[in-house]
């Protein structure tokens, strides 16, 4: 008999996790609260277009290349990806409108066209980026962060110094950068992901090699795509998926847990793995003498940023928009510290808008228009119908001024979605949207314990445990922790 392993959600980080045991001979089993698979990163239809609830930004191919290997598989088996060229288009202030090149040498001139200098020292900031991109995700991320000793071995000591670990994000670009535009730039994947610069170590760097070296990608059909090729992968590896199924007790006897209990009885396991967020897992499926933390410890954590987003359908073409548009036509310091340093609705919000139909003519209806808003946002907001409108005309207003005709008129489908859906949907924990921030002091051994101290077949995995927020991560968070199963729990034969 194999042994029975429960994984509790169906994100990225708990197929990654379920699909690696099954391999190993494990039986196992996904409880998922929703309707269907994949967590953040679900999808739903509406008068003909398809859309992507969550994350649109598909970067580090290498990663996912690296899951589907480890099964003997390619991407290509599952899903066509394409790569995009403009990576993405950036609306500075000034109405000042610029294309991101994939090639290196435009990328180059372009940086030269705003700092004399700067092509040369894009390159040096990229050498660098390479070599934290190549040890953080090669090796870093790939430790449980249980405990110091991982990180004993003297080569991980060099590697910790080169990887800039104890400089700020918003020192160290600043070496290399004066002009404001260049500086957003660089800046914007720490400030979408997770935290400010100031507070964020220069490791994560790492994220321009992602986005200016290996590119900007996108999975034909959307980004959904990867959900369902995981969820058949998962298949054929022998998982079985359970929708519908939301698990309301984590049961612990003697200090194992035994299984979980859902509306429909008591299942039991030899290991438990808890793929929902972290602290619902916690503080509302655990008795609280099994909890290795407190509510005090959770309202200390610095979260990831909620997000208010808009899905619409809009029956006509959009013009001068491409499939990524980052507006940073505000000023990028005052909104940072409206989510971060001084949380509140913000005055002045920088946006996202992505139009995948640009791309992908699956997405929309012909001569439609799939769009999707983002505007990052501090948790823990309340966000009533009257917010989410003033933000709407406030966007809609930029948005129809860059185009240069009007949008509003043509939405034929519209749909909010901001804290209160995160929590009724994820049981995210402040309405987070993208987990735990990426700060020093929640990195690697300082950031929740992807096992409890306290249940002895009890473990965590997602974006709010090692290695943090974001597909990649949360794909790497479930190999890591069924690597520590595997370990701990050898399969019984
Ligand atoms: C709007 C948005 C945009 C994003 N953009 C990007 C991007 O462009 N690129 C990128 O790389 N990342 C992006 N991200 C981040 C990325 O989507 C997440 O980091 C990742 O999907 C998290 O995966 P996860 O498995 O940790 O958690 P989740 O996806 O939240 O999965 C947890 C699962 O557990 C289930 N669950 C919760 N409680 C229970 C229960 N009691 N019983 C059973 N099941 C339960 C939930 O329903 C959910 O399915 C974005 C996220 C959001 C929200």
């Amino acid at each position: 008999m194999s042994s029975n392993v429960l994984v509790i959600g169906s994100g990225f980080a708990g197929l990654a996790a379920a699909t690696s045991l099954a391999q190993r001979g494990y039986r196992v089993t996904v409880l998922e609260k929703n309707e269907g698979p994949g967590g953040r990163a679900r999808v739903f239809q509406a008068e003909g277009f398809t859309f992507d609830m969550g994350p649109s930004w598909y970067w580090m191919p290498d990663i996912f290349e690296q899951y589907f290997a480890r099964f003997g598989k390619k991407v290509a088996d599952y899903y066509e990806l394409v790569r995009l060229d403009p990576s993405y288009q950036v609306i500075f202030k000034g109405a000042e409108a610029v294309d991101i090149p994939a090639a290196m040498s435009e990328l180059r001139a372009l940086f030269e066209r705003y700092e004399s200098g700067s092509g040369a020292r894009l390159d040096e900031f990229l050498r660098q980026a390479a070599y934290k991109y190549k040890v953080g995700i090669g090796k870093f991320v790939h430790m449980p962060g249980r405990s110091l000793l991982e990180f004993a071995d003297p080569r991980l000591v060099v590697d910790a110094v080169r990887l800039d670990l104890l400089q700020s994000m918003h020192k160290h670009v600043r070496k290399f950068f004066k002009d404001s535009r260049l500086l957003e730039l660089v800046e914007f994947p720490i400030l979408f992901l997770g935290a400010t610069s100031e507070n964020t170590p220069a490791l994560y760097s790492l994220m321009n090699y992602a986005d200016l070296a290996l590119g900007t990608w996108y999975p034909l059909g959307g980004m959904h795509q990867i959900v369902e090729g995981m969820v058949k992968l998962a298949q054929e590896q022998g998982v079985t998926l359970e929708y519908n199924q939301e698990v309301q007790q984590i049961v612990v006897e003697n200090g194992r847990t035994t299984g979980v209990q859902t509306a429909a009885g008591f299942r039991p396991a030899d290991v438990v793995v808890a793929g929902a967020d972290y602290h619902h897992a916690e503080q509302h499926l655990l008795a609280p003498e099994w909890r290795t933390y407190d509510e005090a410890y959770w309202d200390k954590r610095t979260m990831a940023p909620s997000s208010l987003l808009f899905y619409l359908g809009v029956n006509k073409k959009l013009d001068k928009l491409r499939h990524h548009n980052l507006f940073f036509d505000e000023d990028f310091a005052l909104h940072a510290e409206e989510i971060y340093e001084q949380p509140k609705w913000p005055s002045r919000p920088l946006f996202y808008a992505c139009v995948p139909s640009i791309t992908d003519s699956t997405v929309a209806p012909a001569g439609s228009e799939n769009l999707f808003l983002l505007i990052p946002v501090a948790p823990n907001l309340p966000d009533p119908e009257a917010t989410r409108e003033h933000y709407y005309h406030l966007i809609m207003d930029r948005l129809e001024r860059h185009c240069g005709h009007s949008i509003r008129d043509a939405v034929v489908y519209k749909r909010s979605y901001a804290h209160q859906d995160f929590q009724q949907d994820y049981h995210s924990y402040k309405g987070n949207a993208y987990g735990l921030a990426n700060t020093l002091r929640q990195t690697a051994i300082l950031k929740p314990s992807l096992k409890s101290k306290k249940v002895g077949n009890l473990y965590f995995t997602g974006q709010l445990t090692v290695p943090g927020p974001g597909v990649p991560p949360s794909l790497i968070s479930g190999q890591v922790v069924a690597k520590e199963v595997e370990k701990e729990f050898p399969v019984k034969n």
